[in-house]
């Protein structure tokens, strides 16, 4: 997967977040987004995954993301893998720029088999991410479970999310 977050150094705002502990602040719509997406594939008997889209900013805890929706495009998946369609790209890209805003995280799904990152998925966390600040979300349809994460020296760390309103 190549990387999809600009390389680009932009300068992330400084703005005292919303809840102290939470790195990872999610609209309910873009949650409801994410979570119908991983029940469509859990009735398929497949994974699915996207790309959150938001801001980061950053304050005295360190970074943390506004997540305002969620993008996907045509996937390549089976029950236990899943990975953007070798021809979806522009699909993808022109779906990034419809909605606007910067790649903050990426979410996919693991039907029956609990919410953790993978060695595959840390791979992939970093290849999206590189050393920029990203968030990845995983949803277990199966029994309806979510977690957030952030990947710290190749290895998941808990990130603490919440859900807003719309604003
Ligand atoms: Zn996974």
């Amino acid at each position: 997967m190549p990387k999809v977050v600009s390389s680009e150094p932009t300068e992330t705002e400084y703005r005292k977040r919303p809840a102290r502990g939470a790195s990872l602040f999610v609209s309910e719509t873009s949650l409801e987004h994410m979570i119908d997406h991983a029940d469509r594939g859990f009735g398929d008997g497949v994974e699915i995954m996207g790309l959150m889209m938001g801001t980061v900013y950053r304050d005295d805890l360190g970074y943390y993301a506004m997540v305002m929706d969620a993008v996907t495009s045509e996937l390549d998946s089976d029950e236990v893998s899943v990975r953007f369609g070798r021809n979806s790209f522009e699909e993808l890209f022109k779906n990034i720029d419809k909605v606007g805003g910067k790649v903050v995280g990426w979410y996919h799904s693991h039907p029956g088999f609990g919410c953790y990152l993978s060695d595959t998925d840390i791979r992939t966390h970093k290849g999206i991410f590189g050393n920029d600040p990203g968030f990845a979300i995983v949803i277990d349809p199966s029994d309806a479970t979510i977690k957030a994460f952030t990947v710290e020296n190749e290895e998941q760390k808990d990130a603490v999310m919440v859900i807003m309103d719309a604003v």
